[in-house]
């Protein structure tokens, strides 16, 4: 009964391998699900790409790591005075993200000599201190912890260029040694880590990394059952009918439900406005109510029958399509970081 990741372990490797040659500094990042992939498989491959740092999203996500990575920890999401003290063994290898003044003296009052990037806010506007708070809390830090850099957090938007290299006078100006980049592109890292020789460019990379390479990638979920529907037949929790104008088709129950973070609406890029357009103006399915699935039979997007169950979903096969046979394995479009897969297999 299960929704699976298989893994081309070779050919992952190899775009592991090519990212981490390309991108001097790497900080790969795991946090969340692990990227679908899981924590603690990430912070081991993290390991066997040698570098020096990992990065995770939460304190929490640390004990997942922390065993399995042995080099330092960068914490994402910025300290906040609820956060419990880190095990002694911990604080020589983690490193805190201080975005708010206060915080720097709340913290170094609790772990003297912390190990702290200081975060600048950015147009994200997610977390960050403004240029003035930097200037004036770097000499602070300077003196009551151990100063890792300045972390710039940037937007997907796709053009971070001109943003960094304003940023860079408040790195500059907190005279920091290294500067922590996220969202930057290659020609842009390699841009901004000539124009600042003495400044140790760090980019922290997840989706690029961990998922840039999507044919190394393979998601599947299982016919679990197959039942001929005719016209007037009801079915599902919500005992919909086929309309007396559908002349019958079949439903497909697969494994993977919203347990699983299978969602009403496939990922973007599975579809697309024409391709829904052109199916619905055919007087396809979607007329009828029914939307588009992320399972695929050969190939093609299947139509749920009726939004998902917590487990397994059912699929509406128009008549005429061919019928798949129970075991058989679907594709299924998933969004990695929010899907929970019943395994992960890693050649
Ligand atoms: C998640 C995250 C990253 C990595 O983002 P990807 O898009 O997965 O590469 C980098 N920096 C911060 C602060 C993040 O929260």
């Amino acid at each position: 009964m299960s929704l699976d990741l298989r893994v081309d372990g070779p050919r992952w490797r190899h775009h592991l391998r090519s990212v981490a040659g390309s991108t001097p500094g790497l900080v790969p990042v795991a946090k969340g699900n692990g990227y679908g992939l899981g924590l603690g498989s990430l912070a081991r491959r993290a390991e066997w790409l040698g570098v020096d740092t990992l990065a995770v999203g939460t304190y929490d996500e640390l004990l997942e790591v922390a065993q399995r990575f042995p080099g330092d920890l960068l914490v994402l999401t910025p300290w906040r005075p609820w956060v419990a003290p880190l095990a002694p063994e911990l604080r020589k290898r983690v490193i805190h993200t201080v975005s708010r003044p206060d915080d720097l003296g709340a913290l170094t009052t609790q772990e003297p000599g912390a190990r702290v990037v200081l975060e600048r806010m950015t147009s994200m506007r997610r977390h960050g201190l403004s240029a003035a708070e930097l200037w004036d809390l770097a000499p602070v830090a300077r003196r009551r912890a151990r100063v890792e850099g300045v972390a710039i957090h940037l937007p997907m938007t796709g053009a971070n260029g001109p943003e960094v290299m304003r940023l860079m006078d408040d790195v500059v100006g907190a005279e920091a040694n290294a500067v922590w980049v996220s969202h930057l592109t290659t020609a842009e890292l390699s841009r901004l880590q000539s124009a600042y020789p003495d400044i140790t460019v760090r980019p922290r990379v997840g989706t690029g990394l961990w998922l840039g390479d999507r044919g190394a990638l393979e998601v599947t979920a299982k016919v679990l059952d197959v039942h001929a529907l005719s016209r007037g037949d009801s079915y599902g929790y919500r005992q919909r009918r086929l309309t007396s104008t559908q002349p019958g088709g079949h439903l497909v129950i697969a494994s993977g439900g919203t347990a699983h973070g299978i969602g009403l609406a496939a990922p973007s890029g599975s579809g697309g406005l024409r391709g829904r357009a052109a199916v619905a103006a055919k007087g396809g399915l979607e007329t009828l109510g029914v939307l588009r699935s992320p399972y695929l039979l050969d190939g093609k997007p299947l139509h749920f029958a009726e939004p998902p169950h917590m487990q397994a979903s059912m699929l509406l096969l128009p008549r005429g399509a061919r019928v798949p046979e129970v075991g058989e394995a679907l594709g299924v479009r998933v969004r990695y970081t929010a899907t929970t897969f019943d395994s992960v297999t890693i050649s």
